[in-house]
Order: C-alpha cells, then sequence, then structure tokens
C-alpha cells in the first residue's frame, strides 16, 4: 500500500448525485416523493369509493394490485427501500409527531416484529377470503385503515411504532432492502465520536442545525420546536447503522446532521446479507426473513387451481365448507407453521450433522446466521409473482385513469377509451423472465447458506451443515416452479382475464 493511501475510503454518496441529491437533502425534499403518491392515494381510495365496482375498471384495485405491488418489488432491488421513503401514510404520521411531541414508549413486549409478521399473514388471509383484489370498496377501506392506524399510533407513541412494529408492507420492505445497494451510512466515524448532539438520532432543534450545548437536555426525549429537524423516528443511530432493517429511507438523519456527515452509502447488493452480526440474533427478526419466502410461496398458490383441490378435501376432511376457516388453515399453515417447523428443524439437523450443539451453536444462532439465506430465493418469488402482475397488466392504468377523467367531465384525451390496452408483454414471453428470477434467487440463496456453513462449521464440516438447507431451497424452488406452471385462474373482467390476484 503506498504511503498515500488513504486508510479508509468511504462509499459513494448518492445524495452527492447532481440535482436528486441535493433536492433530496432539502428540509422538505421527501415531500418530493410523497406529494405523488399521497395524490395517488387519495385518487385511489375516491375512485374506490365512488367508482365503478369492476376491478379491472376503478384505479384503487389497478393501482394498488397491479402496479403497487410490481413497482415495490422492482424499486427495492434496483435502488432500496424507496416505498417507505415516499410512503402517503408517514403524512399524517408526521403531523401526529408534531402535535403530540414526545409520547410514551411503545410496549416493550411488543417492540418487535411479531406484530408486523401478524400483519402480513392477516393481509394475506384477508386478501384471499375477502377477494379484496376483486373490490375497489375494500381496497379503498384497506388504504384508509392505512391512514388511521398510523396517525393514531404516532399521537399515542414516540419512536414510529407503525412502521418500525405493524405495518406490513414496512416489514415487507425491510426484509427485502437488505438486498438493496444503498444504505445509510456515515462520511467519517470519527466526526461522530466528538458529536455532542447525536442529532441524527435525537433530532435538531433548528431548521438549520447548528450545535448549542445550551439546548441540548440531557435526558432524551428531546422536545422538538416547530422549526426543528426530527431525528431517526425509528431510533437508528447512524453510525452504528449496518443493515437497512428499519431505515424507511427518511432521510431525516441527514438533515439533522449538523456536520453533513450521514451519507446514503453504495454498496454491494447483499452486502449485509453476507457478513455475520448485520441483523441482531433475534427469533422475530430472522423469522420475518423466513416466513417471507414461504408467505411468497402460499400468496401465488391461492391463484392456480390446486388450491382448490386442496380446499375440496380439506373441506370434506373437515366436514365444513367454510371457505374463511378452510382458508386460515392452508394460509396459517403454509405461511407460519411450515416455515418455522423447517427452518428450526433445518437449524437443528445442521448443528446434529456438523456435530456441533453445544455454544456457540445454539439453535437460535444457527436458525439466525441462515435466515439471511433465505432473501434472495423469496425477493425472487416475489419478483416472478408481482412482476407478472405488473407486466400483462401495465398499460391498464391508461384506459382506467381516461375512463375516471371522462366520469368527471375531463375529456383532455377524447371520448373514445381505448380498453385493449393491457400489458407490455404477455404471460408466455414473462415465463422466461419468471425461471430466470426464481433459478437466480436459489442459485443466490445456495451461494449464500454454503458460504455461512463454511463461516459457522468451518470447511471440514461446512458440507454437512449445508445439506439440509440446500434440500429446503430445493423444495421451495421446486414449490414456485409447480405453481407458475399452473394455468392462471381466470380473474377479472374479460378483456384483464388473469390480470388480478
Ligand atoms: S451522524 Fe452526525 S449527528 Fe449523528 S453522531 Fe455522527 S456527526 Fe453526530
Ligand atoms: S432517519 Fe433513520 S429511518 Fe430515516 S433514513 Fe436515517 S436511519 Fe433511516
Amino acid at each position: 500500500m503506498s504511503r498515500h493511501t488513504p486508510l479508509y475510503q468511504p462509499p459513494l454518496d448518492a445524495l452527492r448525485a447532481p440535482l436528486i441529491g441535493r433536492l433530496l437533502k432539502r428540509r422538505h425534499g421527501r415531500l418530493l416523493l410523497q406529494i405523488p403518491l399521497f395524490l395517488a392515494a387519495v385518487l385511489l381510495t375516491y375512485d374506490g369509493f365512488t367508482g365503478e365496482q369492476i376491478a379491472s375498471r376503478n384505479l384503487a384495485t389497478v393501482g394498488a394490485w397491479v402496479h403497487y405491488r410490481g413497482l415495490v418489488i422492482l424499486a427495492l432491488l434496483l435502488a432500496g427501500n424507496l416505498f417507505c421513503m415516499g410512503c402517503p401514510f408517514t403524512l399524517p404520521r408526521t403531523l401526529a409527531k408534531r402535535l403530540a411531541g414526545s409520547g410514551k414508549r411503545f410496549p416493550r413486549l411488543l417492540r418487535n416484529k411479531w406484530l408486523a409478521i401478524g400483519g402480513l399473514f392477516l393481509i394475506f388471509w384477508l386478501y384471499e377470503v375477502t377477494d379484496m383484489w376483486a373490490s375497489p370498496l375494500l381496497t379503498a377501506w384497506l388504504i384508509v385503515a392505512y391512514f388511521a392506524a398510523s396517525f393514531v399510533l404516532e399521537l399515542i407513541f414516540t419512536e414510529s411504532p407503525f412502521c418500525k412494529y405493524i405495518c406490513p408492507l414496512g416489514a415487507f420492505n425491510f426484509a427485502y432492502s437488505t438486498l438493496s445497494p444503498l444504505q445509510i451510512g456515515v462520511r467519517n466515524a470519527k466526526t461522530c465520536q466528538t458529536c455532542v448532539g447525536k442529532e441524527c438520532i435525537n433530532g435538531s432543534y433548528s431548521a438549520q442545525p447548528v450545535i448549542l450545548p445550551a439546548q441540548i437536555s440531557e435526558r432524551p426525549p428531546i422536545q422538538h420546536d416547530r422549526r426543528g429537524v426530527l431525528g431517526c423516528g425509528t431510533l437508528l443511530y447512524a453510525p452504528q447503522i449496518k443493515s437497512n432493517m428499519d431505515c424507511t429511507f427518511c432521510l431525516d438523519c441527514v438533515r439533522a446532521c449538523p456536520h453533513d456527515n450521514v451519507i446514503l452509502g453504495v454498496r454491494s447488493p447483499a452486502r449485509e446479507l453476507r457478513q455475520p452480526h448485520t441483523l441482531p440474533k433475534r427469533w422475530d427478526v430472522n423469522f420475518l426473513l423466513v416466513a417471507l419466502a414461504f408467505m411468497g410461496i402460499v400468496n401465488a398458490f391461492g391463484m392456480v387451481p390446486p388450491v382448490y383441490a386442496l380446499l375440496r378435501d380439506l373441506a370434506l376432511a373437515l366436514g365444513t365448507n367454510a371457505e374463511w376457516l378452510l382458508l386460515l388453515i392452508v394460509f396459517f399453515v403454509g405461511s407460519l407453521a411450515l416455515p418455522a417447523l423447517l427452518s428450526i428443524g433445518a437449524a437443528w439437523l445442521a448443528n446434529l450433522l456438523a456435530g456441533k450443539q453445544q455454544r456457540p451453536h445454539l439453535l437460535r444462532h444457527t436458525f439466525a446466521a441462515f435466515a439471511p439465506a433465505f432473501v434472495p430465493i423469496g425477493a425472487g418469488i416475489w419478483a416472478a409473482h408481482y412482476g407478472f402482475h405488473f407486466i400483462i397488466g401495465a398499460l391498464t392504468i391508461i384506459p382506467v385513469l381516461h375512463n375516471f377523467l371522462l366520469d368527471h367531465g375531463i375529456g383532455l384525451f377524447g371520448t373514445q377509451v381505448n380498453w385493449q390496452l393491457g400489458g407490455v408483454a404477455n404471460a408466455e414471453q414473462f415465463a422466461i423472465v419468471q425461471v430466470i428470477l426464481l433459478i437466480g434467487g436459489y442459485f443466490a440463496s445456495m451461494m449464500l447458506a454454503r458460504r455461512i456453513a463454511v463461516r459457522e462449521y468451518g470447511v471440514a464440516r461446512s458440507q454437512l451443515a449445508f445439506l439440509p438447507y440446500a434440500l429446503l431451497f430445493l423444495a421451495l424452488l421446486l414449490a414456485a416452479f409447480f405453481i407458475f406452471s399452473q394455468p392462471m385462474e381466470m380473474r377479472g373482467t374479460a378483456e384483464l382475464d388473469g390480470l388480478f390476484h
């Protein structure tokens, strides 16, 4: 190494990008994304309540179930948690935070991901049991419920509990942003060591943050005045951030830091999944990563004919035709029970085969060590599913919006609605992309698990420890191939068959 080579090269800061970086760093920079998404949410809700109750002709259902879902997974993989950054539900939340000042902390017992995992399960089950994909009205109510929940929780509690502990969309985004190429970090760790106010987490008192020691409270939480810049809502401390988990990309830390020391660093995707100790070794956080991969399978399974055969068999066996109960059983087993059983079983077998059942190879340690390996295969499954709906329905938003405008007396684009507009590719063409996504996710998971096995058990024992996970990933891949090779259920209207689900 040359004498002049710096010991530490700070990563590339995406916020140094011309124009967009400067705009995002501004005090109200986040509104650039939030206002369009807020207006979109209002439009979707309005059409959901008042518009034609046909899924393929209503902005609520097309916007939420075709475009939002497709774009969210694309954004996560290409950039990061952009949808939390632009989340419109946090607008009333910010208002509530200003109104409430410093509220109570969220109950200790609930400061984990179990509520979010339960929320994900509930939303996928409700989506299926109520045919939410086909109901603009229910979709609109779901949006309203989101706004209300985020506002009320922020009014009562500090620490953004809605984003951090409850929001199912946020939990999904947190989990898959671990694969993204951007992450919050600091330019110079030494600056943080001497920083007095730790404004990135505490918030600053003024719109132009300046350190005024006399203003800094000795005991957090600090009261913010109206001109202040909020600190990290989810209580992440910038110099210690190792993962995108719990980061909403709000950039409040960037704006609050008086030393311009917070960056949005460019990193290799999945870096945090490869490195040990980036995620806490907690059951809840790691089960979220595992369960989401299985939920991807179950969610897609609900749209193919074999689900009906299974429901029929279950109905006969249990002597009931209650669809809500039958679906509850299928979703519970597939989304929660199976992932728990199989992933804990794999961890136990890995320890047994590698002959290490004593510390540090406790079951929880092994479970947590391998859980990040479920992220790539899970992302591949979700991208294959949501990408499909997006690709075959991307252009439908044009006639639906056109129709909405005509219904409200706005004939800017003529009076002929072109209902033929549908996808940018057909199902057969996208099947090739689905195969690439599934196999790509599978191989990335296998490589990750192999690497973890070597790290945890050493080269000699790693093959045996890796085996249960290799079999589990193969089973997930085969299940995904089976589901995606099935004919898609005919849903929606004639011109958009199969668009929804
Ligand atoms: S990131 Fe900024 S505000 Fe936070 S500790 Fe470092 S210098 Fe202080
Ligand atoms: S303030 Fe917290 S949640 Fe927002 S970008 Fe910074 S670290 Fe992430």
